[in-house]
């Protein structure tokens, strides 16, 4: 299946709690969106990986995107070496997206960071046909995404463009909240973390507010591009207001 945009977290929850509104926008206006985790999450300190397999399946019938895939990858300790790259290309060059979304290039857990390096180097790569990877036996044709956006999940970074997310953001915070392990729940006897205090998420709401103010809308989530964005036109600007 082709897919328009797909997002890349390191951990089942990071494309959730960063960039998912976006996804969720953009699968209303008709495009095909998919998810790729990297690891199982094994490392998390609440929960285990088969818990978050089965958080991710439950986020996932309120995204109700069209793919979700994990490529298992070691948590912790996943490197941007040709390994890791060939896995990441092969999954490029079997979804086709445009748009890539990946992790912040700099954030609070040291994986964010090199997770976005691994698949932005992979993008580029997947464009270069004498590496050669299959899918079920069969050659992968070369495949280059248009863009390589970077969300932004835990620490505050500049953006370069914000994302509208007002009409989805209650559906978002509702599928953060299927990672039942990972946020604040008075029921579990699991220890604390800086993930699972009330304040969290009330941080994770507060952020998309602070976005949206930047262009005048309730919420929104923010990209960082190392590409220059053109337009042809000021219509694009101007057409629909933003
Ligand atoms: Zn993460």
């Amino acid at each position: 299946m082709k897919l328009d945009i797909l997002a890349f977290g390191v951990h089942p929850d990071d494309v959730e709690l960063s960039c998912a509104g976006t996804l969720m926008i953009e699968k209303l206006n008709g495009k095909k969106v998919g998810i790729i985790d990297l690891t199982k999450g094994e490392l998390g300190t609440r929960g285990t990986a088969e818990t978050r397999k089965q958080e991710a399946a439950d986020s996932m019938k309120i995204l109700g995107f069209d793919v979700r895939e994990n490529l298992s990858m070691a948590d912790g300790f996943l490197k941007n070496d040709e390994a890791h790259q060939l896995k990441i290309i092969a999954a490029l060059r079997k979804y086709q997206p445009e748009i890539i979304l990946c992790n912040a290039p700099e954030d609070r857990h040291p994986d964010h960071g090199r997770s976005s390096s691994l698949v932005e180097d992979a993008a580029f790569l997947s464009g270069l046909r004498k590496i050669e990877t299959t899918d079920s036996g069969e050659v992968q044709e070369a495949w280059r995404p248009k863009y390589v956006f970077n969300y932004i999940q835990d620490r505050y970074l500049q953006p370069d463009f914000v994302v509208d997310i007002t009409p989805v953001a209650e559906r978002k915070i509702e599928a953060i909240k299927s990672f039942k392990t990972q946020f604040f729940n008075p029921e579990l006897n699991e220890p604390q973390t800086y993930l699972s205090s009330p304040d969290f998420l009330d941080s994770v709401i507060y952020r998309s507010k602070m976005m949206g103010k930047m262009i005048g809308v309730k919420y929104a989530e923010g990209f960082i591009s190392k590409k220059m964005i053109g337009i042809k036109s000021f219509d694009a600007l101007i057409k629909e207001n933003t």
